[in-house]
């Protein structure tokens, strides 16, 4: 059976934008930080063209109007453009109106940045901290309205601050008021007692053994015969950005492992096939009934 390409994503943001951080230092000292991300990005790029791999980059728009030249490389290197919001706000914590407001800025943003060089706009959204969860359903109706076609912020497991337990673990069409939205969970690994484990990257590559994430994409490519969506941010492989989360808690997810995430990260898009969520997944093409939904197997 041929191999499965699965979808690759990096969510663009500086070290100081985590959740985790933003506990200890407020938005209105971002300004004043100096700028990492743009070495590690063309670490990324330069991997993923060595690779030949494609991946979708959603980007803060935050970044993107004090980095538009790193958004325009990403865009001109042929990866699919994405929207992570304007200021990384947990949506629960927003009104609609609020978050309406950050999404049209971060996408005002984003299309300055990739003018004439991306070939369409953002179709595709990951909110911050996978923050749309039961009680923030409502903000798919917004990102409809906003254009968005694909959303990629659901993690279908239990955690304390995102996640809905339960949830369709695989790519599907979700109806709103403004038209349907393709949402692409993390990836996540059904166990053989029913428990379901999170594989989607990030924190758990870091964190955990690289054969735990290889062996978890290789379950849900195999048995659920399905393309695995994996995440990570550009801070993640750098191992020297000032260590600003506090508490023990926040500190251990945050900063372990940062400094085997290359070799981690050369092994992965060495041993799977990876694209872009749009090349996965024609949402482009999805008609009023959400149909195009099928996984492209090639
Ligand atoms: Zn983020």
């Amino acid at each position: 059976m041929a191999p499965l390409t699965n979808i690759l994503t990096i969510d663009l943001e500086e070290y100081f934008h985590p959740t985790e951080v933003q506990r200890v230092l407020p938005p209105d000292r971002w300004a004043s930080l100096p700028s990492r991300v743009e070495p590690q990005t063309d670490w990324i790029l330069e991997l993923l063209d060595r690779r030949s791999a494609r991946a979708t980059f959603f980007v803060l728009g935050w970044v993107a109007e004090r980095c538009p030249s790193l958004v325009r490389r990403i865009a001109a290197a042929g990866h699919e453009i994405g929207c992570h919001s304007y200021a990384h706000q947990l949506v629960y914590d927003l009104t609609p109106e609020q978050f309406r407001r950050d999404t049209v800025r971060a996408l005002e943003a984003i299309h300055s940045a990739i003018a004439g060089v991306a070939r369409s706009p953002v179709r595709a959204y990951r909110a911050p901290s996978y923050s749309i969860t039961s009680r923030s359903l409502w903000a798919l109706e917004i990102l409809g309205a906003c254009g968005i076609r694909c959303d990629s912020s659901i993690y279908p497991i239990a955690h304390d601050r995102y996640g809905i337990p339960g949830f369709a673990r695989h790519a599907h069409a979700l109806q709103t008021p403004a038209g349907p939205i393709l949402e692409v969970p993390i990836a996540t690994a059904q166990l053989s007692h029913g428990a379901v484990a999170p594989v989607g990257g990030g924190a758990y590559l870091r964190l955990l053994p690289y054969r735990y994430t290889a062996a978890g994409i290789r379950r849900i490519n195999s048995q659920d015969r399905q393309p695995a969506c994996v995440y990570f941010h550009p801070w993640e492989i750098d191992p020297d950005h000032p260590r600003l989360a506090a508490g023990f808690a926040s500190r251990l997810r945050t900063y372990t492992g940062l400094r085997g995430m290359k070799r981690k990260l050369e092994r992965l898009v060495s041993d799977f096939r990876f694209s872009a969520l749009e090349s996965v997944y024609p949402y482009e093409k999805m008609n009023q009934t959400g149909v195009t939904t099928t996984a492209a197997a090639s």
